[in-house]
């Protein structure tokens, strides 16, 4: 079974709580025993497993903000000074350095009906270049 959840981000940084849609599938799947996948099928969000608490999250971001902006220096242009080489075409190298650090996917257990996670551990959309519209696929195999 693939489903798609569809998103809409309001931030150019944000993370977005998905695990409840994913739970909903799983039930909805009927499998008992088996694999979720879970891919952002982006180049510029990725999908992190962490704890849902607001603290945190701006942590998160405050994080991947750091990650980036040392290396992206005000005022040095590309492809000479030592701002990113992506931004002379469209301005959003960080979102895709981000998004490849974090990785796209992530595949979680299903045991007894029920995904398998630690009661601290969500499932997130990391946005990296919103407000716009995405989509999670979300493969659902027994096994
Ligand atoms: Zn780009």
């Amino acid at each position: 079974m693939m489903k798609e959840i569809s998103i809409s981000s309001k931030e150019r940084y944000q993370l977005i709580d998905i695990t409840g849609e994913i739970e909903n599938l799983v039930v909805e799947s009927g499998v008992r025993e088996g694999i979720v996948f879970v891919f952002a099928p982006h180049s510029t969000a990725g999908i992190l497993l962490t704890e849902n608490e607001e603290n945190l999250k701006e942590d998160w971001l405050e994080l991947f903000e750091k990650l980036v902006s040392g290396l992206n220096p005000e005022g040095e242009q590309a492809p000479y000074g030592a701002g990113f080489k992506h931004n002379l075409i469209d301005d959003n190298a960080d979102s895709h350095l981000l998004s490849g650090l974090l990785g796209q996917e992530r595949v979680l257990l299903i045991e007894n009906g029920n995904l398998i996670r630690g009661t601290w551990q969500q499932i997130f959309l990391a946005e990296f270049d919103g407000p716009r519209r995405r989509k999670v696929i979300v493969k659902i195999l027994k096994g």
